[in-house]
């Protein structure tokens, strides 16, 4: 597919907590190769699923961005702000014939003869696609999709190919409780965004073709993709809140940068293990090399070279491995 002519990326946090150490390689890997394109950056808030939002957590991401010295252009795009957008997104696709209501619950799906989907839950199978049944409505709204291969290759993680309908199911773009789908807003937002290349974690690699199959049904441009290895623990699981990640130390932005820089294979030479922020940063964009990155889809962090010291797990835990 054609590259659009400008290089514009963007890192896309969920103020669910504040930014770890995973969310920083994410950051900082999307800035430098934007900024290795002499491309633009872009913040967007994902606050669309409103329930999830803690409060304060999406200032205190914007504090730690600024301490870790990231500048990013324009002002900052707000999905809680996008309802709008994301409606008339989801009108077209009605009209097109491409989405439509689903009356079914949780447990309707669960009993209808439905299989695991490719990332968790259960791929939908269809009940509703040709109407629902009398004096049911609508509680959600799906996408349909089909089951003809959906392929694209990745910068990093190679060719990643899904067939939706069996990998996942016609998907929602509008949720029961009325909340618009983190698919369905990603995928708007990429394109009113104008965004050339999405650089984040691979744990969205198989949410990738969704999105794809919601451009194509928009016509929207598909941008290019490079899934980075996300840091995992000792016992491979996601760095998250979940898995007590701990959030980033203000205090420590130069050589948490570091650790993020040789995390994603950049070799940062010892001298500037402990240097502030812009030495960091002036080094990083001087010497950065996307073919440096691991090729994998997550690394644990027990491999790394200067490490800052994470909090292990409670003691009443560690006694697994
Ligand atoms: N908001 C998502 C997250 O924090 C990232 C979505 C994206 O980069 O497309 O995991
Ligand atoms: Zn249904």
């Amino acid at each position: 597919m054609p590259a659009k002519a400008k290089y514009r990326g963007r890192f896309a946090p969920s103020p669910t907590g504040p930014l770890h150490f995973g969310s920083l390689v994410a950051a900082v890997g999307s800035y430098l190769d934007a900024r290795a394109h002499g491309g633009e950056w872009l913040l967007r808030m994902e606050d669309v699923d409103t329930p999830r939002n803690v409060p304060g957590a999406a200032a205190g991401i914007l504090a730690t961005l600024e301490a870790y010295g990231f500048e990013w252009d324009g002002p900052v795009l707000w999905q809680s702000r996008r309802f709008e957008a994301y409606a008339a997104a989801l009108e077209r696709l009605i009209a097109a014939g491409l989405a439509y209501g689903c009356t079914c619950s949780r447990k309707e799906i669960a009993d209808s003869g439905s299989h695991p989907a490719i990332d968790g839950g259960l791929a939908y199978p269809g009940t509703c696609r040709d109407g629902l049944p009398a004096g049911r409505t609508a509680r959600a709204w799906r996408l349909r999709v089909n089951d003809e291969p959906l392929a694209f290759v990745d910068r990093l993680q190679g060719r990643v190919l899904q067939h939706l309908e069996s990998d996942v199911g016609d998907f929602v773009l509008r949720r029961a409780d009325g909340l618009f789908a983190y698919q369905l807003a990603v995928a708007v937002d990429d394109e009113f965004q104008a965004i050339s290349d999405v650089v984040r974690g691979a744990d969205l690699l198989a949410s990738t073709p969704r999105q794809i199959w919601l451009q194509r049904c928009l016509g929207y441009a598909t941008p290019r993709y490079a899934h980075l290895p996300v840091a995992s623990n000792a016992a491979g699981e996601k760095l998250s809140k979940q898995t007590l990640a701990p959030a980033l130390d203000v205090g420590q932005a130069g050589p948490t940068l570091v650790c993020a820089l040789n995390f994603l294979g950049q070799g940062v030479p010892a001298e500037l293990a402990a240097a502030p922020p812009a030495e960091v940063w002036a080094w990083g964009l001087a010497h950065w090399a996307f073919s440096a990155i691991p090729r994998r889809p997550s690394i644990p962090l027990a491999i790394l070279r200067y490490a800052p010291a994470f909090p292990r797990r409670p003691a009443s835990a560690s006694g697994r491995s």
